[in-house]
């Protein structure tokens, strides 16, 4: 008889788990899943897919206006709310049946239910008890707002997907990825927005230039970017919120919505009585293994707090997979992580800032071009793209693109192959553009940033 009831059970059917679960059962594990809420987790069922469909619904209204300008007549078309969250929720549904397809077809045992684990190889499930030789954790982060008078009266990402009512003006807290995608998608929609952060700019860690030329085209389409704003507190004033700042300041809206980063979801999970090890964020502590300091636990995924992102937990689960089940060790490699943030307009990102560059490298030189994106030639928007490219004096190696335009996400994910491949600028040059587009200004960018600075200020 066989000594546990599985080979490997994963708490949490995110896009990690079931990644993991999915490989590891092809290679002949006999494995359980878990999930207490939707089999999906954040990114299928309130991340990146329902926030990419409302930046698609979102930019619709640009498009209206833009199209006037190629001869179309104004429609003034209206906004339905509750017809997007239906759409929403409808596609949500079927992607959420896909995900258990998935599980089931690949022969993956799933149990509907929360997972406590109650010794290394225990874990209570749908009252009954589970033993498996592996455990996996890959229970994801949640969101989290700061302990201010009044937070009860604000919601967070999970709600603004559920919301029965449209705000006519929305507060969004926060600097980084999910405030300014959702300032984005709120704004587009129609609401008028502040967006508060507490730093001098947005979209911290990422390039200046990026964030900087950000800052100015989200002010451009409308939005109420207040930066070194903190909130003190939030009342609820007849049918409306009020957010006073610490400077004094009052703004009044009917949403208020928290993107201040999310939290691991280590808690209530039994980790601690069994010994596994948290950092001070409360994440798992994690080898380039994914193992945890309980041999026979490992970890994947925002739990682990390590690159937050949907494909580096999906990669994640399927190195542990063909670490333990097909014994073919391997570890992720964080550098190079293609990334992208749908504000309005979006941004996308392969290698390092110019600063970091600048930390690592002895020498780098800076190319980046700033234009007007052909398409508004014609409809008259004062919008404009930016580009960037880092090079690497030393090698000639491009080791940083950067990108904030439409489209940003599509064009630099091919971008992050030539960096995993080690372009150089040489390279880059060599390469024929597609002519028009903006991505040839990647290939065309043949004067350096520095060196016609240092010219002008001769
Ligand atoms: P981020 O960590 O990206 O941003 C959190 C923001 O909240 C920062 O601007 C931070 O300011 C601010 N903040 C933190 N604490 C407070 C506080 N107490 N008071 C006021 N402001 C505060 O978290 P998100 O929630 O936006 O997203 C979580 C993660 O999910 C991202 O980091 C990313 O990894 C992932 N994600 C990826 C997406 C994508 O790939 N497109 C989309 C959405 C999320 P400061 O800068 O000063 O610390």
């Amino acid at each position: 008889m066989a000594k546990f009831d599985y080979d490997l059970f994963v708490i949490g059917a995110g896009s990690g788990g079931v990644s993991a679960s999915r490989r590891a059962v092809a290679f002949g594990a006999k494995a359980m899943i878990c999930e207490e809420f939707r089999v999906g987790g954040t990114c299928v069922i309130r991340g990146c897919v329902p926030k990419k469909l409302f930046t698609y619904a979102a930019h619709f209204a640009e498009d209206f206006e833009d199209a006037v300008g190629f001869g179309w007549q104004q429609a003034h078309p209206m906004f339905d709310w509750p017809t997007l969250i239906a759409n929403k929720d409808a596609e949500i549904d079927r992607l959420n049946g896909i995900y258990i397809r998935m599980l089931n077809n690949a022969g993956v045992d799933l149990v509907e239910d929360r997972g406590v684990l109650v010794d290394p190889h225990t874990v209570e499930v749908g009252g009954k008890t589970i033993t498996a030789e592996t455990i996996l954790v890959a229970t994801g982060a949640a969101p989290f707002r700061p302990d201010i008078p009044g937070i009860e009266h604000t919601i967070t990402s999970n709600e603004a997907f559920h919301l029965e009512e449209f705000p006519h003006r929305a507060i969004v807290v926060g600097g980084g990825y999910i405030a300014v995608e959702f300032a984005g998608i709120f704004n587009g929609l129609g609401s008028q927005v502040t967006q508060l952060y507490r730093g001098e700019q947005i979209l911290r860690g990422f390039d200046d230039d990026v964030r900087a030329m950000l800052a100015e085209e989200i002010g451009k389409k409308g939005i109420n970017l207040k930066v070194e704003s903190q909130v003190e507190r939030i009342d609820k004033v007849g049918q409306h919120l009020e957010v006073t700042l610490t400077s004094g300041e009052t703004i009044a809206a009917e949403l208020v919505m928290y993107a201040t980063g999310r939290n691991p979801n280590t808690k209530g999970v039994g980790l601690e009585d069994v010994g596994v090890e948290l950092d001070d964020k409360g994440a798992i502590k994690v080898d380039q293994f994914s193992q945890t300091n309980v041999p026979n636990i490992y970890a994947i995924g925002d739990v682990t707090n390590r690159m937050n992102l949907t494909p580096v937990a999906i990669n994640e689960g399927r190195a542990f997979a063909e670490t333990l089940y097909a014994k073919q060790p391997r570890s992720l490699d964080y550098t190079n992580v293609p990334h992208a943030v749908f504000s309005n307009p979006s941004v996308g990102v392969a290698g390092l800032s110019e600063a970091r560059a600048r930390q690592l490298y002895e020498a780098v030189d800076i190319y980046k071009s700033t234009f007007k994106p052909m398409k508004h030639t014609l409809t008259g928007r004062d919008e404009r793209t930016l580009m960037k490219l880092i090079v690497d004096v030393a090698s000639d190696r491009v080791v940083g693109v950067h990108m904030v335009g439409p489209d940003a996400a599509e064009i630099v994910q091919g971008m992050g192959i030539a960096l995993v491949c080690g372009a150089t600028k040489a390279q880059f040059d060599a390469t024929i553009g597609i002519h028009p587009s903006a991505a040839e200004e990647f290939v065309t960018m043949r004067e350096k940033f520095v060196e016609l600075e240092a010219e002008a200020a001769e």
